[in-house]
Order: structure tokens, then C-alpha cells, then sequence
């Protein structure tokens, strides 16, 4: 699936994409990705970031403001996650069922 936002691909609103943020800044090791999240703060399309990095198991560095390994966390206390986009912005609203004998 390719989350798109509302201007496009989420990724041509990244804070991170902006500059001023070194490019492998938030691929850190261990305890330094918590201090590197802090870049997240403020980013307009975190919840997306987060969202395409739990969907599609991104399990390096940070993204969406969580750590690998928090993310690790997030997704073995929800294994019945099958959509994060879902999850985290919300589905479409399911057609209703055709009425029966109508
Ligand atoms: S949430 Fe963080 S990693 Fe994701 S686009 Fe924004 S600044 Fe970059």
C-alpha cells in the first residue's frame, strides 16, 4: 500500500526531508534513537511516517517519532493489527450491507 496524504506521498512533507536534519540522523543505534526521535516533534505527517513504518515492518532507525524497538513493542501488544494505516488515521467507512429482500 502506498499511504498517501492529503498533498501527496507524506514523505515530500517530512520535517526530516527539509533540511537541517543530517540524513542518517535518525539511524542511530540503540539509546541514541531516543534522543534522535525528538526531531519528530511537530512533524506534520508523523502519524502517517509511523503508520507506512509499522505496515511495512521498517525496523531500523526511527520513524514516526518511535524507536525500533518501541515499535517492535507496539506491534507484539497489537498482533491483531492488520492495518496501522487503519489504525492510527482511520478506515474508510465500510459500504453498508445491501438490504436483504428489498
Ligand atoms: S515523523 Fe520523524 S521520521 Fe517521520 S517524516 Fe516526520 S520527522 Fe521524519
Amino acid at each position: 500500500m502506498t499511504i498517501t496524504g492529503p498533498d501527496g506521498h507524506w514523505t515530500a512533507s517530512a520535517k526530516c526531508g527539509a533540511g537541517g536534519v543530517a540524513p542518517d540522523a535518525l539511524f542511530v543505534e540503540g539509546a541514541a534513537q531516543r534522543d534522535a526521535r525528538a526531531v519528530c516533534g511537530g512533524c506534520s505527517v508523523r502519524l502517517l511516517c509511523l503508520a507506512d513504518a509499522l505496515d511495512s515492518r521498517a525496523d531500523f532507525g526511527v520513524w514516526g517519532g518511535m524507536t525500533e524497538r518501541e515499535r517492535r513493542a507496539l506491534r507484539r501488544r497489537r498482533p491483531d493489527v492488520e492495518s496501522w494505516y487503519d489504525e492510527l488515521l482511520g478506515a474508510e467507512p465500510a459500504a453498508p450491507a445491501a438490504a436483504v429482500g428489498t
